[in-house]
């Protein structure tokens, strides 16, 4: 079973004995950074001149430097911008900055499992990953609660890594929750699993293939909508709340006989070897090493299937229906898919 720690098990003191810099202040970045500071920690926010970011965190009262300066004045830095710029922001700003003592941190173990990022020895390098967006990891915090979140090691220069990460994890709330040991291959290679697999790929595979079945079938765009994607949600909090079981116990007898006798039937054993490849792909580096290349390239891959993704009949069906439920509104930053590009 997992390790788990909990606030009586860090101590909030070490991480106030640092100076933090906290490269990045999106998602995960702003959450971190606020939350250290109302912990009582020295934290500077490091960002380009220029950075669309810069207001945000100037508006809070945190001080923002530029990610080397940032880095040049903390001992511990903590690397929160997107994980396939993490690698030029490192080699441009913080390794140069670097010292025997200082602590490496990450919220996912990309760049070091695949070796994109290599940190000298004398330096700590340990991963706070809540398991949450970073908005949720604020509001928690600020309610006096937090989100679980996991720890990881991936070099002890020190000897103390393990309680200068839980120390932080308590800074930002993750202790009260909880906070679950792993490793960085563990949490990179079941991150992104779990994302291309089964939430993300899988899950946008699966609602695409219904619609289509049915559409293709001669059924109304508009019901296969309804049936296909936007019950999900309903199916998705039961499970939330109660695990798969609550769903089927929520769910009328037909549609719970309908899941026994159906559901194996789709998602098959051809399925479940599938999932076999992608892991394998995830673990032996390609994936990664085709998301970077195409990443250093511009992204013309990603940006091709994007473009194709979001012409689907689907999306036009779905925002003639939204229009209609007025208790159906996207997050604050979103602005559809065809404003995008
Ligand atoms: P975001 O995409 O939200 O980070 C954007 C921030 O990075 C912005 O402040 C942006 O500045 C800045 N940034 C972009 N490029 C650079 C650069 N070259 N130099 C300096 N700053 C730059 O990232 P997330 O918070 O989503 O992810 C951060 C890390 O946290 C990743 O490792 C991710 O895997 C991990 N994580 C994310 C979770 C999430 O829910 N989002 C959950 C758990 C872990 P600007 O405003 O100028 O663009
Ligand atoms: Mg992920
Ligand atoms: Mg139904």
């Amino acid at each position: 079973a997992a390790e788990i720690f909990y606030d009586d098990d860090a101590d909030l003191s070490i991480i106030q004995g640092r100076t933090v810099a906290v490269i990045g202040y999106g998602s995960q970045g702003h959450a971190h950074a606020l939350s250290l500071r109302d912990s009582g920690v020295d934290v500077r926010v490091g960002l380009p001149e220029g950075s669309k970011s810069r207001p945000k965190a100037e508006a809070e009262g945190l001080r923002v430097v530029t990610p080397a300066d940032a880095a040049a004045e903390a001992d511990l830095i903590m690397i929160l911008v997107p994980d396939h710029v993490q690698r030029r922001v490192y080699a441009e700003s913080v390794e140069p900055n670097l010292q025997d003592g200082d602590a490496l941190f990450f919220a996912h173990g990309f760049n070091i499992r695949f070796g994109y990022i290599k940190p000298p020895a004398g330096v700590d390098v340990a991963m706070v990953a809540p398991k949450g967006p970073g908005h949720l990891v604020r509001r928690e915090f600020e309610n006096g609660k937090g989100v679980p979140a996991l720890v990881a090691v991936e070099q002890d220069a020190s000897g103390q890594a393990l309680q200068l990460a839980l120390s932080y994890a308590k800074a930002i709330g993750g202790a009260r929750a909880g906070v679950i040991k792993t490793t960085f291959a563990e949490e990179t290679e079941t991150d992104l699993f779990g994302e291309q697999a089964v939430l993300c790929g899988g899950a946008s595979a699966l609602i695409t293939a219904g619609f289509e079945t049915l559409t293709e079938a001669g059924y109304q765009p508009e019901i296969a909508y309804f049936e296909c994607l936007h019950e999900l949600k309903l199916i998705v909090d039961l499970m939330y709340e109660g695990g798969i079981a609550k769903q089927r116990w929520s769910v009328s007898d037909t549609a719970e006989y309908g899941d026994y006798t159906s559901g194996p039937k789709v998602i098959d054993q051809h399925v479940k070897d599938a999932m076999k490849d992608v892991l394998a792909r995830i673990k032996d580096g390609s994936w990664a090493a085709e998301f970077i290349a195409d990443q250093d390239a511009g992204a013309p891959d990603f940006k091709r299937r994007r473009a194709e993704a979001e012409a689907h009949p689907i999306e036009e069906t779905g925002r003639k229906l939204r229009g209609l439920m007025s208790w159906v509104s996207t997050s604050d930053d979103y602005t559809g898919t065809a404003a995008r590009s």
